[in-house]
């Protein structure tokens, strides 16, 4: 396709979309170009759902028609015509949180570097031949520690473990790890029947009938008589007669495995999982890989040491060796540490510049945040030497502090001067700011938004009067608290210790707003997020919530275990941790909107009272579609089936039986209102509360959800296609229902993600609300608008990793504007001017 040299434009017509209202725009290349436009006003349905969409399936034309074909009924976009449009590459948030376990090492590709330099220039002992690169990976055969097949950690499951209790028979169920009901029983009725003791407590046995009970791989079947006595059965055995039926036995650690790797049961795994402890591999002592592999040295170090170090730390040893081979005189060693040091130094030097100097290669993604993660991969694509594509990003501003913008501003700089196209979906003002372009997307959100109010130099959307955008683009006074709340009390933490934060004392008004501030990496989550949340937890004895990937991941080596410190003073005063955080509300489609707040099980009643309803008996349950009574026997309520692909990532397509509604045809029947089950679930939350004005149970809720922003979404989104942002504002809507009284402590770890500042502006008035009752409210913030409205502040910090994790100032706003030592302390000043 030729491409008009004169315009430079990309040039789209008809775009549908979503919420897109048959829009024509014209965008420059090799420009930084701005998406603009509050929650839902359709900026993402714009520049992934269509332009990115449709570079992706023009990329995917040209590779294969087989997957052309099965990828075309997904994601063809709702557009006429885009020309003049580059190939894209997409550094999108994810969606849901990461499945895959992979490293910052991995991610960056810092890892093969650091195997090939390891392979080619470490210094080997005598006598060990070369080591290929593979060989220092824990995840190939030639490298992997034989001991823990390159895990780091073996399972141990040991006598204590499994036999919590010593002193209890095995008849009170001494071993906690044996199946629930009938199945544990019958174990037991076994053991009676090999005459062992069941009825003396299990530390009185024998260590042999101990050992042999957990650890056996036998399987001996033998006649069992439930209900029968030791003696009973003793005697029944000697005369032979006839039993009840033939059980096998198994052996109980034998049985943890088995169930661990081969239960189809989520929860079977689960339940065994308890009698499982990770442990450090006593092999390798945690570090994953062969001996041989960890005989090889660069700089005196291990490769496995190598990677736990801060890039910070690694950037001055690869500056040094760098250096290396520039002489006349160098061996061919030094040459090849020359080359490599350098490549893997200039790919440092750009995580560094984007604040990410405090991570190390090891950290696995799971434990990153979708911001940092976004920024490792953009850090990578700098090196990518890619010219002539369209770089999609969305929000690349999260979880960074205004100080760690201006380098990412700089590095998609960089990437526009190689001859590239940014486009960015962003609400930060300081970002908004520095467009070439803007593109600004509105008025309102769903059905309201959708049209383009302004696409061009960034001057000219101040004479925009109907953009929310422009209004707080160029008035941007914040308003700062008139009358911060007085605290009614204190929360003293003492010797608190978590990853950078070293033997800490803090304390944490009560009753009143605080804004945890600090640069990226100081530790403001280490000590909200986790030490804060654990320490009230233990001392309200309020279990948390698992992580969702606790349950597939099986047991891991207890994390939290590294959090020291205690509350001194102020617990009396809390009755209940609410903690609102980005995770997603639920991992399958399964969950959503309407399930997880609850509001759909005063739908489903309605439904079930429905005359049509009553007379074919159906109750409420019928029209979940996680019941088999009511969903479709297809797809099992799923509304779609996968389509698996040879090359690609499996694809998703609408169920043919209902045609993704979920349900099957009878539930579908039922109508109430007009609508039936389904189509309810098709409503946003805005059309929702008209629907349910009458019904004040269910518009309660609803306009909740619509108070903290969410208006435009679907009941029936699923949790999967919710980001972190918004799944956290419908945990804050269904907390803020249960209507919390005066004693309770909320925890949010940046609420603003992916907010415009006029949704910000609405989710302050429900973190007043929650003050003025009474509540204490904790959040960690990088947002102005937050920070000036809170009654206390705690600025952590100075710098990241180890040269953070100190408590630079707490107090006042006013204060913190003038606190010398704080990195936040020069954005304030310039806010509050
Ligand atoms: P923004 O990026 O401005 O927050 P989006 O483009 O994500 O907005 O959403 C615009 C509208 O399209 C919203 O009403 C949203 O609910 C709807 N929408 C977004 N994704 C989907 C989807 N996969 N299916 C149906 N509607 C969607
Ligand atoms: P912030 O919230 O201010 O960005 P964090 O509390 O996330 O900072 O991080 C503080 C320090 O703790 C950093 O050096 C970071 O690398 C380290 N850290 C955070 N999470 C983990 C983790 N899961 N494992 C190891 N180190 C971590
Ligand atoms: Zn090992
Ligand atoms: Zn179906």
């Amino acid at each position: 396709m030729a491409i008009d040299k004169r315009s430079n434009m990309i040039r789209v017509r008809g775009a549908r979309e979503n919420n897109l209202k048959d829009i024509n725009l014209d965008i420059p290349r090799d420009k930084l170009v701005v998406f603009t436009g509050v929650s839902g006003s359709g900026k993402s349905s714009l520049a992934f759902g269509t332009l990115y969409a449709e570079a992706q399936r023009r990329y995917l034309e040209s590779v294969s028609p087989y997957a052309r074909r099965l990828f075309n009924q997904m994601s063809v976009p709702d557009v006429d015509t885009i020309d003049g449009l580059p190939p894209a590459v997409a550094l999108q948030q994810q969606r849901g949180g990461t499945s895959t376990r992979s490293s910052v090492g991995s991610v960056t590709t810092l890892s093969n570097l650091m195997r090939m330099l390891f392979s080619r220039a470490g210094d080997y002992p005598e006598h060990q031949g070369m080591i290929y690169a593979e060989g220092f990976s824990p995840n190939t055969p030639q490298g992997a520690c034989p001991e823990c097949h390159g895990l780091g950690s073996v399972f141990e499951i040991t006598e204590s473990t499994m036999v919590p209790n010593d002193q209890l028979t095995i008849r009170e169920r001494a071993i906690a790890s044996w199946p629930l009901a009938w199945q544990g029983q019958n174990q037991r009725d076994i053991l009676v029947s090999m005459g062992y003791n069941v009825d003396i407590p299990w530390k009185d046995l024998p260590k042999k009938d101990r050992e042999w009970i957990l650890f056996t791989e036998e399987t001996p079947t033998v006649p069992v008589y439930p209900g029968f006595s030791p003696k009973e059965t003793a005697a029944a055995i000697k005369n032979k007669r006839t039993p009840d039926y033939m059980g096998t036995f198994i052996g109980a650690k034998p049985y943890i495995l088995k169930t661990f790797s081969s239960s189809q049961s989520e929860l079977m795994k689960k339940r065994v999982s308890q009698y499982m402890r990770s442990a450090i591999c006593p092999l390798c002592e945690g570090k994953r890989l062969r001996k041989e592999s960890l005989s090889i040295k660069f700089d005196g170090k291990d490769i496995a040491t190598i990677s736990s170090l801060s890039l910070a730390e690694l950037a001055i040893i690869f500056e040094k060796h760098a250096k290396s081979g520039k002489d006349k005189v160098s061996t061919e060693k030094q040459i090849v540490t020359g080359r490599i040091s350098s490549d893997i130094l200039s790919r440092i030097k750009v995580m560094l510049e984007l604040g990410l100097g405090y991570l190390s290669m090891e950290r696995t993604t799971p434990t990153l945040s979708p911001g940092e993660l976004q920024r490792l991969r953009l850090a990578t694509q700098v090196h990518s030497n890619l010219f002539g594509v369209i770089y999609v990003l969305d929000e690349p501003s999260a979880g960074l502090h205004p100080a760690d913008t201006r380098a990412l501003l700089g590095i998609l700089d960089k990437l526009k001067a190689a001859g590239n196209t940014i486009f960015v979906v962003e609400h930060e003002l300081e970002v908004i700011k520095h467009a070439d372009w803007i593109i600004d997307v509105g008025p309102m959100a769903g059905d309201q938004g959708g049209y383009i109010l302004y696409s061009g130099l960034p001057e000219g959307l101040k004479k925009v009067k109907e953009s929310q955008t422009s209004a707080f683009l160029f008035n941007q006074e914040v308003r700062k608290i008139t009358n911060p709340r007085i605290p009614t009390g204190w929360l003293s933490i003492t010797g608190g210790s978590r990853h950078n934060l070293k033997n800490l004392n803090i304390d944490f008004p009560l009753g009143v707003m605080t804004c945890v501030t600090g640069i990226s990496g100081s530790g403001k989550s280490s000590l909200v997020s986790q030490l804060l949340v654990e320490l009230v937890a233990n001392g309200l004895h309020q279990k948390l919530e698992a992580q969702p990937e606790d349950i597939t991941d099986g047991p891991q080596i207890n994390d939290t275990a590294s959090i020291k410190g205690s509350i001194t003073a102020g617990l009396e005063q809390l009755s209940r941790l609410i903690v609102v955080d980005q995770r997603p509300i639920g991992r399958t489609p399964r969950s959503n909107l309407a399930t997880y707040t609850g509001l759909f099980d005063h739908v489903r009643k309605r439904f079930a009272e429905v005359p049509l309803a009553k007379k074919r008996k159906y109750d409420a349950g019928r029209f979940s579609f996680n019941v088999a009574k009511g969903r479709c026997p297809h797809c099992l309520g799923e509304g779609f089936v996968m389509v698996e692909l040879l090359f690609l990532p499996s694809v998703y397509t609408p169920c043919p039986t209902c045609k993704g509604t979920r349900y099957n045809a009878d539930t579908l029947e039922v109508i109430y209102k007009g609508k039936n089950i389904a189509q309810v679930l098709e409503m946003t939350v805005e059309e929702a509360c008209i629907f349910f004005d009458e019904d004040p149970l269910i518009y309660r809720a609803l306009d909740i959800v619509r108070e903290v922003g969410l208006g435009y979404l679907k009941l029936g989104q699923a949790a999967t296609e919710l980001s972190g942002g918004e799944a956290q504002r419908i945990k804050l809507a269904t907390e803020l229902q249960k209507g919390q009284k005066g004693s309770a402590i909320y925890i949010l770890d940046e609420p603003t993600t992916g907010l415009h500042p006029a949704d910000v502006e609405r989710l302050l008035i429900q973190l007043h609300k929650l003050a003025d009752a009474g509540n204490t409210v904790v959040l960690v913030e990088h947002d102005m608008q937050v920070i000036a409205q809170s009654d206390w502040l705690i600025d952590v910090g100075p710098g990241a990793g180890d040269a953070g994790g100190k408590i630079i100032y707490t107090g006042t706003l006013d204060g913190l504007a003038k606190c010398k030592n704080s990195k936040t302390a020069p954005f304030i000043a310039n806010y509050l001017n």
